[in-house]
């Protein structure tokens, strides 16, 4: 039959065409299906930060694996993924210090290269950097970024060289479902038949999930970012999530430094309004914030803004697994965090579907139906929820 597949795949984000990657790496022949083209969505405005440094060690354990596809992109996948070794800090105010040790502790357990460090000791490495305000940072030295849209499209060509099919332009409008198993789905483009859908659909993965009847309480997160241009003495910087003072921010090319904030977020927009521009106060508050950290960044001046948006679910969480109908799965909910952890997703997704459990990762605790039993997922040395 034509448009038949061993596995469809809703949305080209990285999430989607990793787990299109992975499949096909363990020879099926998946269909990756996309309302508009790659990296349309929160992939193509993504930040690009790769660190391991979370709360959460099953988050720390996909960030992990994950990094290593970053660091040896061109055997693991081929391509670029623009990673950027920068190093990283994660900055966390005195009261969380005893968390920031726990949690260093819990990732050098699992192998991640990481070490506690004194405020003095990052006034070594980063100058320009004003350090009063804390006492300690975890420094990962080998972290950075990457480029969501470079990596986006090396899963995309590879899953492709494997034999998967890409249909843009291609809006799923209802999946079928018969005597409780997924069959297939309607599209823009017609009816596509496989007896495995994954739901990869970023910030419209709600409404893609009521289609199979699975309810998922998905809102969205809608994220302004600001690059700045770098005076020349300001000098280099690693990446940091500085979040004693609710912001992160990593060099860029050409001299810029890209900037966010973890505050004033806006939740909840509708997943198809348009992005926009960002709020009317934000570039000045982006720029005092990093002139707290980098007070030469005063001499900068703004090069550009743009907004994006990822889904977010109620424990700032992704929701990984089965759900609803046999052959139906979800990838999803990634909460302003899911680009990093991509490789290791589309992996442990290849391996539940194929082998009944995930083995290089035990993402068991990102299980879909945890929001309806009132589990929250929480880190044991938990720094609270990242976005406000
Ligand atoms: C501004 C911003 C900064 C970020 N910074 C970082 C960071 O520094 N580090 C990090 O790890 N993460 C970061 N993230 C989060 C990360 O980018 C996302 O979690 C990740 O890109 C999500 O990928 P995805 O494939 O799940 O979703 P998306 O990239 O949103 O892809 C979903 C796709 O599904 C398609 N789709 C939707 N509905 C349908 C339909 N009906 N039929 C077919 N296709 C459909 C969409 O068009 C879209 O292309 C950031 C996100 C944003 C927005």
């Amino acid at each position: 039959m034509m448009n038949s597949y061993d596995a469809i795949v809703i949305g080209a984000g990285v999430v989607g065409v990793s787990v299109a990657f992975h499949l096909a790496e363990r020879g099926l022949k998946p269909v990756i299906l996309e309302r508009k083209e790659i990296a349309a969505g929160a992939t193509g405005r993504s930040s690009g930060l790769v660190r391991m440094h979370y709360d959460l060690e099953a988050d720390s354990r996909l960030a992990w694996v994950s990094f290593q596809y970053f660091w040896d992109w061109h055997e693991r996948v081929g391509g670029e993924c623009g990673f950027t070794r920068t190093g990283f800090l994660f900055i966390e105010s005195p009261e969380h210090n005893e968390s920031v040790s726990a949690n260093v502790e819990m990732h050098r357990r699992i192998g991640i290269p990481t070490s506690t460090i004194s405020a003095a000791d990052v006034q070594k490495l980063v100058p320009s950097f004003k350090t009063d305000d804390f006492d300690i940072a975890a420094y990962e030295p080998e972290s950075g970024y990457a480029d969501p849209v470079l990596t986006a499209n090396s899963f995309l060509a590879a899953a492709k060289r494997l034999g998967s099919d890409y249909v843009q332009d291609c809006a799923v409008t209802d999946i079928i479902v018969n005597a409780d198993k997924v069959t297939g789905v309607r599209s823009t483009r017609g009816d596509f038949s496989a007896p495995i859908i994954v739901n990869a659909a970023g910030a419209w993965a709600g409404k893609i999930a009521e289609m199979a009847g699975v309810a998922i309480p998905l809102d969205t997160w809608t994220h302004d970012v600001a690059h700045i241009r770098r005076p020349a003495e300001v000098g280099d910087h690693p990446t940091v999530i500085d979040s004693s003072l609710n912001m992160y921010f990593r060099p860029d090319s050409g001299g810029l430094t890209l900037v966010a904030l973890e505050d004033d977020n806006r939740l909840g927009e509708a997943p198809d309004s348009e992005v926009g521009y960002v709020a009317k106060d934000f570039v000045e508050r982006a720029v005092e914030r990093i002139c707290r950290r980098i007070p030469a960044m005063e001499n900068g001046s703004l090069h550009s803004s743009h907004v994006g948006r990822d889904g977010l679910t109620p424990d700032q969480r992704a929701v990984i697994g089965a759900a609803g109908p046999r052959g139906f799965y979800l990838a999803t909910g990634f909460s302003g965090t899911g680009f990093k952890t991509s490789p290791a997703v589309g992996l442990c997704m290849s391996e539940l579907i194929l082998d009944g459990e995930a083995k290089t990762v035990d993402i068991t605790g990102f299980d879909p139906g945890r929001f309806a039993r009132g589990e929250y997922l929480r880190g044991e040395h938990d720094y609270g929820d990242l976005w406000r």
